[in-house]
């Protein structure tokens, strides 16, 4: 499946997060012998659950990470892509290096706290002995149109619960692409 497909799934999970008032972000990650072949498979999915959890550290790419890790009974994810709605934070980049991930696709940058490539690119920094193959701005529109959805849900105050109409007011038509001088790292 195309990053395309793959992203719509982390965007339903990040639909989730959103009916449960947290903030929708969403995370897949799928498994290929050969990460650089398409299509690979599905091996978890996971949403943002910090409020519901009242845990801090309940961000959708780690519970993603930690399943699996489990699920896959290995300590390295080596031969696994991430695909996330929001450019991961410096905690989550953190976890994808440590699992060494493949490849990082995510949907909308994060300018208050995007560490991969908007404050900092943790993982493409050519000191570590890792790299991720990056790529980003994937279906952006529709992660963003979701973020601010929350966002203006809560300055009014106004418990965010399932209408079913979400999905009519995302805006269909991310800017696609990756930025070839970020990725160019890999070894
Ligand atoms: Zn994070």
């Amino acid at each position: 499946m195309s990053d395309k497909r793959w992203m719509q799934e982390a965007l339903k999970e990040a639909e989730k997060a959103f009916r449960l008032g947290e903030v929708p972000v969403g995370a897949i990650i799928t498994h290929s012998d050969d990460p650089d072949k398409l299509p690979g498979e599905l091996v978890v999915r996971a949403h943002n659950l910090v409020e519901t959890l009242g845990d801090p550290t309940a961000h959708a790419e780690i519970i993603a990470i930690r399943l699996a890790v489990d699920i896959l009974q290995t300590k390295w994810l080596s031969g696994c892509r991430i695909y996330v709605t929001l450019e991961p934070c410096a905690m989550c980049a953190g976890a994808i290096l440590q699992v060494r991930l493949s490849r990082l696709i995510y949907s909308v940058s994060d300018p208050k706290a995007g560490a991969c490539g908007t404050l900092e690119n943790l993982v493409q920094d050519a000191r570590r002995n890792h790299q991720v193959d990056m790529t980003f701005g994937v279906l952006a529109d529709r992660s963003r149109e979701l973020l601010r959805s929350f966002f203006r849900h809560r300055r009014r105050g106004a418990r965010v619960v399932d209408r079913g109409g979400l999905e009519n007011r995302c805006a269909f038509a991310g800017t696609e692409g990756s930025n070839p001088s970020l990725s160019a790292t890999k070894q």
